[in-house]
């Protein structure tokens, strides 16, 4: 290179190819993630490129190598190329995640939810350990603060938020906009708003046999065809584990965040930090995780640890989010769920472990949107560590 004008211009040249450079896993370029850490062009046309990568042996590294060199190729001022390979810090790797989930953010599907909705998933690794339970809980709270609450029974095999909710009927449609209405709960001064397949089918006897891509797409329709109207949470009760369903609902609805519940036992910990792994593979922020079937407390007070201790700190650690709460086992949890009254209207142990988690959902970890307020947009702005 003969003059540093020149040398910028390919310089110029050199990061407009790189921007054509897409990370297959993470869906966005190389540049924007801020991977390319260094370009350097000598004399002579040679190049050298540092890219940092996600995890040193990331298998896409000769994915992004070809396409790297075949990019640079159509630049005829640069002979040679020779690339460093680096991996990025643990703060640059949350960053270019980041910066990953809010591209995809911008390009999500149309559904019929606001962008100023808060959407929570409440996943778990397997059945049974009180995942619908929770999601009744905690959206009857959210309403009892006098939110406008949608609910979401994305359980389609083993729907029960309308008995744990109280609420029976069949879906109807709105004649001008065609869309499809949830039944609504008036929960104090709050609304629930609650979709589930159990308003389609008939509650009691009809066994769903559907396959998982017909599932995904019923999941589809209630997200993009439902008039959910304004919102201020969505709270979304996922199939247990990982499947086409969960993966469908993390597409649909980049921004959502997930919580994630488990019980004090090892091996319920290990399989929920799966389904955590599928949301951080697409990008969800998980805001927390939620203990159920902590302990029995007795009438005077004594705690019996009956499914083991310690999962879910445990489990909150191995991810870095905080542990929301630990809810006991009380039968008054089933008892409101079997008869449509949800234990937190209550009161008792269990009511106030399930209201100091709405309250920690509402106050921090996964705060109300208001489109108006700036510092609530100023917090959504940096969540996602843009640096243009
Ligand atoms: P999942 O959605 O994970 O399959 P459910 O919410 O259906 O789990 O709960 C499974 C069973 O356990 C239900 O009968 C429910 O009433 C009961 N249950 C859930 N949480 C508790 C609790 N903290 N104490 C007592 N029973 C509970």
């Amino acid at each position: 290179m003969d003059s540093s004008g020149s040398m910028t211009e390919t310089h110029d040249k050199v990061m407009n190819q790189l921007r054509g450079v897409v990370d297959p896993e993470l869906g966005s370029d190389i540049v924007d993630l801020g991977m390319v850490k260094d370009v350097v062009i000598k004399d002579e046309g040679h190049l050298n490129i540092t890219i940092a990568l996600t995890t040193a042996g990331c298998p896409l590294r000769a994915q992004i190598q070809k396409d790297v060199r075949s990019r640079i190729q159509s630049i005829t001022e640069i002979t040679r190329v020779t690339i460093d390979w680096t991996e990025l810090t643990d703060e640059e790797r949350a960053k270019t995640m980041d910066r990953a989930r809010y591209n995809l953010s911008q390009d999500d599907v149309a559904t019929q939810i606001s962008k100023s909705t808060k959407s929570i998933m409440i996943a778990s690794g397997k059945g049974g350990v009180g995942k619908s339970s929770v999601t009744a809980n905690l959206a009857t709270g959210l309403a009892m603060r006098g939110l406008t609450v949608g609910v979401l029974d994305a359980d389609i095999w083993g729907f029960s938020i309308p008995q744990m909710l109280g609420v029976h009927g069949r879906l109807g449609g709105n004649e001008e906009t065609k869309r499809i209405v949830p039944l609504e709960k008036q929960v104090g001064e709050g609304t629930l708003k609650i979709v589930s397949m159990g308003f389609l089918v008939n509650e009691n006897k009809s066994s769903l046999n559907w396959r998982g891509l017909i599932l995904n797409r019923a999941v589809r329709h209630f997200l993009e065809d439902v008039e959910w109207g304004e919102l201020d949470y969505l709270v979304i009760d996922m199939p247990p584990g990982t499947g086409d369903v969960q993966m469908g609902l993390a597409k649909m609805l980049p921004r959502s965040d997930m919580i994630v519940v488990t019980t004090p036992s090892k091996t319920v910990q290990a399989v929920a930090s799966r389904v955590a792994s599928m949301a951080q593979s697409y990008y969800l922020r998980i805001a927390g995780v939620i203990e159920n079937m902590s302990s029995f407390i007795t009438e005077e007070g004594k705690q019996y640890e009956i499914f083991g201790s310690g999962g879910g700190i445990q489990l909150a650690q191995e991810l870095g989010v905080p542990l929301l709460g630990s809810i006991p086992i009380d039968p008054v949890v089933s008892e409101g769920s079997d008869n449509g009254l949800p234990v937190i209207l209550k009161e008792g142990y269990a009511s106030d472990a399930l209201n100091a988690i709405v309250d920690e959902i509402i106050h921090s970890a996964v705060p109300r949107i208001n489109p108006l307020d700036c510092t609530a947009h100023n917090t959504i702005e940096t969540s996602v560590s843009i640096n243009n």
